[in-house]
């Protein structure tokens, strides 16, 4: 079996300008990096009001392995599958960071026959929107710095300065850091610490910004800092929200590249699906809705994260309409959610595999509290049997969901034609009923509680004193109405990484809620999250290389 890189790297891409006329759009609507990447100008957008929007389609999973359950494969693979079937279907994904790709994830670019490409350079700096981003995060740190070194007007208390800096590395020496040493010259000494990229709230809101400048408007209501007072301090306050949004006029354009079948793809954007939401950005969604037939999108980790948050806060802040979901399934975490031990998921297990369907069978309840109707994709892996497949369907059959064998990672396209076919006969013969699972004009603890109930089946929720005090903090401040986003674990549907399959009996502990005003939501924290992870003992750079002629080996 070839490799992620061996397989990209024996496609034969078509030039972006070919893929945007396909597209309909013109070599004016493009700034072109090369001959296979090209950003989309905006006023493509200005341009089709009138045009009607596509259909939406959200792959989402059940709760995932670490090795992840393929979201993004299917997303590729079912976009190739469409168009094989002369639908006019468009991707749209996340871009990768540096981070995961040096440390132990792997691509963020699919796998298999279904990957998007150039993958070297999607995997590597893309187009330089992180790097921007970063940047335009860097800019409002060293603001902050500069106004209290230079007589803090404001009166910033700088042991309370909550913004931390960014780098796009999986860097652990950087999490707790100070600055500001070395005299008077050099500024006030406080301590800092350094978040990954993606991270950043201004990746987030990048994401949620319907253009530039709804995004310089968020930029601006960043909450920075506190003063001695109390007083809650924003990039506006500061007067660096027109230098940010300069600084990112281009990575706000979607980037559009391929498909190893030549499928046109928007990456863009790639916020963290813990801290922030985890979907790709509300200006290439929108874009791909108005160039496309069907839009096929994805949110990061398993749907009690991704669907939600993508149905409750993207949606929401977009104004989208979602017509479809795709829930992919592995046989392997099926197991895995039955009982079975992370080593020994290749072997056949029907027993494990029936009582782990009980993980399926919840994030198919959930996706369908938001009105919206669902595909099951079974991701076949090479070492799933015939007897474990039948057993899935059957299984589906029994909760009355529709389900699709989809061999997209081996064979493409047209491994995803089934999958493709069942979801046309939604699109066609069932309407949406698309809602959202709480309004935000709701009590903080009430929304919060909504979802605990609901999406994780909990029995209820424990708020630390912390979190408490913080809830009326933000009430008194006018920032209640937000919509919530929860950081969790997402190895279990519950907060506690350990409890497999459909938990019961269990309570959700919220030690703190941050604030982000800029995105604009709640961050609510049901543990410890890494917002700066650190590479493994091993990292992927040992195995990444690069030969005389340029070509880069070890990238999956
Ligand atoms: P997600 O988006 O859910 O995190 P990915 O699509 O990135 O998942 O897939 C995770 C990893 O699993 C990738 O390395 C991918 O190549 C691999 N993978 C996905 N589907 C299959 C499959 N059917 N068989 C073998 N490997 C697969
Ligand atoms: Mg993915």
């Amino acid at each position: 079996m070839k490799s992620d890189i061996q397989i990209a790297q024996a496609s034969e891409m078509k030039e972006i300008t070919e893929i945007a006329a396909q597209l309909g759009l013109s070599e004016d609507d493009l700034k072109l990096f090369g001959k296979y990447k090209a950003k989309v100008n905006l006023d493509v957008l200005k341009r089709l009001p009138e045009k009607e929007d596509s259909k939406l389609v959200l792959v989402t999973a059940i709760t995932p392995t670490r090795a992840g359950e393929g979201k993004t494969t299917t997303t590729v693979g079912l976009g190739q599958a469409l168009n094989r079937i002369g639908k006019n279907a468009v991707i749209a994904l996340r871009e990768p960071s540096l981070g995961p790709t040096m440390g132990i994830k792997g691509g963020a670019a699919g796998g298999g026959y279904s990957q998007v490409v150039p993958m070297e350079d999607i995997n590597l700096h893309f187009t330089g929107d992180i790097h921007a981003i970063g940047v335009a995060h860097n800019l409002l740190s060293a603001v902050i710095d500069n106004h209290i070194k230079q007589g803090n007007e404001l009166n910033i208390d700088p042991t309370r300065v909550t913004f931390k800096r960014a780098l796009d590395m999986n860097d652990r020496a950087l999490r707790n850091t100070v600055v500001g040493l070395g005299g008077t010259i050099n500024g006030q000494p406080r301590e800092d610490g350094f978040l990954i990229t993606v991270a950043s709230e201004v990746m987030a809101i990048l994401c949620l910004a319907n253009d530039l400048m709804e995004l310089k408007e968020k930029l601006g209501k960043i909450v920075v800092a506190y003063t001695y007072e109390g007083k809650s301090i924003t990039a506006h306050d500061l007067k660096v929200e027109g230098a940010m949004t300069a600084l990112l006029k281009d990575a706000i354009k979607p980037n559009l590249v391929q498909t190893l079948e030549n499928t046109p793809a928007f990456i863009h954007g790639g916020p963290f699906a813990n801290i922030a939401h985890g979907c790709n950005s509300v200006m290439a969604t929108k874009l791909a809705m108005k160039l496309a037939d069907i839009t096929i999108t994805e949110a990061g980790f398993g749907a009690d994260l991704g669907a939600e948050k993508f149905y409750n806060i993207k949606s929401r802040y977009a104004d989208l309409n979602p017509d479809a979901t795709v829930i992919v399934a592995t046989i392997r975490a099926l197991k895995m959610h039955g009982g079975v031990d992370i080593d020994n998921l290749k072997e056949e297990n029907l027993s494990a595999l029936k009582k782990g369907m009980a993980n399926l069978e919840k994030h198919i309840e959930n996706v369908a509290k938001f009105g919206v109707p669902a595909v099951v994709a079974i991701n076949r892996f090479p070492d799933d049997t015939e007897a474990e497949i039948e057993l899935i369907k059957k299984e589906c059959h029994k909760l009355g969901v529709k389900t699709a064998l989809s061999e997209v990672w081996s064979k493409g396209g047209e491994g995803g034609e089934e999958l493709a076919n069942k979801l046309l006969d939604i699109l066609e013969n069932e309407k949406s009923q698309f809602k959202f699972l709480y309004q935000t004009d709701s009590p903080i603890k009430e929304k919060i509680e909504t979802i605990a109930r609901e999406i994780y089946g909990a029995e209820g929720v424990e708020y630390s004193d912390k979190a408490l005090n913080q809830i009326d903090k933000y009430r008194e401040e006018g920032y209640s109405d937000l919509p919530i986003c929860m950081a969790k674990t997402s190895s279990s549907i519950s907060d506690n990484p350990a409890l497999k399959g459909r938990p019961t009996g269990f309570k959700i502990s919220i030690n703190e809620i941050n604030l982000s005003a800029g995105a604009g939501f709640l961050v609510v924290m049901t543990g410890p999250v890494l917002t700066m992870p650190g590479l493994p003992k091993r990292p992927s750079s040992e195995d990444i290389d690069i030969d005389a002629d340029g070509k880069i080996t070890g990238l999956f």
